[in-house]
């Protein structure tokens, strides 16, 4: 009798899901075991927002694995150490594994790879978490790809791997506690964002065949517009593994909308081999950044919470705080602001933001915060957007700006994102924040500051 382990991390569900269809099919009894990983608790990553959404994710995997007669056995503690004490247990031959990018899980993949050595256990790595796994393709004489075109190109040109079948029996070994799927108090305490999705991998499937039904079709045009909300919110469900990007990828390929949002999943991949070859991504600048970045705690503060004079800012990190979510285009608008135009350390946003997001992951968003800042790997980085220009081109309406920002509930026209054009009465009446910077100004100091002009920097 064959027995193995499939240690689940971040890629909580059953189908297409390439470790434990292959324990499945290799062996005869499986433990699926998730380890609340102490270490993860510790640095801070499981925050309210997203311990809801795993809470779900585990509940909803433990009932498919009921579904097919087993268990998602759960322990708490050192990853390393509860998984060799469950291979122990079950007597099992094999640990099965999704390889993962970060340092943090390069670090449990070492630390597994020499544990199993020692009890002569099998370890086996499976793809999953990418489309194409981070490594796989590489560049002539380079360990990754640094810029994305050619990466997309030589993407592109790969073949999707096979899909993977749920299997449909999971049998645990006899005698193993299965210990209890944890709520989200048992994973983190603290506030949460009140409009949070619901997560798992039935809710992923939901929305994913939903938005390929009625929503691929107008991704490519319509991705961008704010108020329209036409992207498939499907990032947590990627970041947590509910939905396998190689089967969104499969899904989507060939029809029509679907290479304008396979092109996304292909920047969701491009950002992992980044960081699989540059694990210090989310600390170190991945190129020489030129200039300071300015203290500004009063600045911060007012971005954080939504009060820069700038609606379209603000709309955009009450969207945050109120979903735990913000629209792509959003990102790039409020990380260009408080990078550039405020001048404020790129680490400070990335933070806040994975504070919040529910989708927060380490190479999206330090590859995505780079990138806004010019320090990563965008091929023109002394790119400034433009807030007020931003907001008329994606939110012509004003729709999105009232959607979240209730102080311009009632403000018609061009000023809802211009409200200091406003008469001074009716300006008084909103309750609204002047611009703590003015744009152009600012964008100027950015600049100096870059090339090194203390005289044009000190316009701030
Ligand atoms: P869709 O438009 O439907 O795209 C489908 C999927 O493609 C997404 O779910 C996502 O997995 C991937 N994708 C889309 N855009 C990008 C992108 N620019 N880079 C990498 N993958 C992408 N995404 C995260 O998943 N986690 C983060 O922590 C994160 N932080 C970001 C920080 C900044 C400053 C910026 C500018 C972007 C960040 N992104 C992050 C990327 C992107 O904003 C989100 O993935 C996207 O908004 C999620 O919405 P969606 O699922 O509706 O996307």
């Amino acid at each position: 009798m064959r027995t193995a382990v499939v240690l689940f991390t971040r890629d909580l569900r059953v189908q297409d899901h390439p470790a434990l269809a292959t324990a499945a099919r290799e062996a005869d009894r499986v433990v699926p075991l998730f380890v609340v990983d102490d270490r993860i608790r510790a640095s801070g990553f499981v925050t309210p927002n997203r311990a809801a959404f795993l809470a779900d994710a585990l509940a909803d995997l433990e009932e498919a694995l009921r579904e097919r007669g087993g268990r998602l056995v759960v322990r708490r503690g050192d990853v390393v150490r509860e998984t060799m004490r469950a291979a122990a247990e079950a007597g099992a031959e094999a640990v099965h594994l999704g390889a993962d990018v970060s340092a943090g899980a390069a670090a449990r993949e070492r630390d597994l790879a020499r544990a199993c050595r020692e009890a002569r256990v099998e370890l086996r790595l499976h793809p999953g978490v990418t489309v194409v796994p981070a490594g796989h393709l590489t560049p002539d004489g380079g360990d990754h790809y640094r810029v994305f075109s050619p990466y997309w190109r030589a993407w592109s040109a790969t073949a999707l791997r096979p899909a993977f079948r749920a299997p449909q029996r999971v049998e645990l070994p006899d005698g193993v506690d299965p210990g209890e799927v944890p709520d989200a108090a048992a994973l983190a305490r603290g506030k949460r964002s009140p409009g949070l999705a619901r997560g798992g991998q039935a809710e992923g499937a939901r929305l994913a065949e939903s938005f390929i039904r009625d929503g691929l079709e107008r991704y490519a045009v319509g991705h961008d517009a704010l108020a329209a909300d036409a992207t498939s919110r499907l990032s947590p469900f990627l970041h947590f593994g509910c939905v396998s990007p190689a089967q969104l990828a499969r899904r989507a390929e060939g029809r029509p909308g679907g290479e304008a949002f396979v092109r996304q999943l292909c920047w969701r991949d491009f950002h992992h081999q980044v960081l699989a070859a540059r694990p210090d991504l989310p600390r170190e600048d991945y190129r020489p950044h030129d200039g300071e970045w300015r203290d500004d705690d009063a600045s911060f503060a007012a971005w954080r919470e939504g009060r820069t004079g700038y609606p379209v800012v603000d709309a955009a990190m009450r969207q945050l705080a109120r979903e735990g979510f913000m629209h792509n285009r959003a990102r790039m608008i409020v990380a260009s602001f408080l990078t550039r135009d405020l001048g404020i350390d790129w680490r400070l946003g990335a933070a806040h933001f994975l504070d919040l997001l529910v989708d927060g992951d380490l190479a999206n968003n330090s590859g995505n915060w780079q990138w806004v800042a010019g320090t990563g790997n965008d091929t023109r980085p002394n790119r400034v957007l433009n807030p007020l220009r931003q907001a008329r081109r994606f939110d012509p309406s004003g729709d999105y700006v009232r959607r979240y920002l209730l102080e311009l509930e009632g403000v018609e026209g061009p000023a809802v994102h211009e409200p200091w054009r406003l008469d001074a009465e009716p300006r008084r009446a909103l309750d609204y924040p002047d611009p703590i910077v003015h744009h152009a100004e600012a964008a100027r100091a950015s600049r100096a500051r870059r090339a090194g002009d203390p005289d044009q920097a000190s316009l701030f």
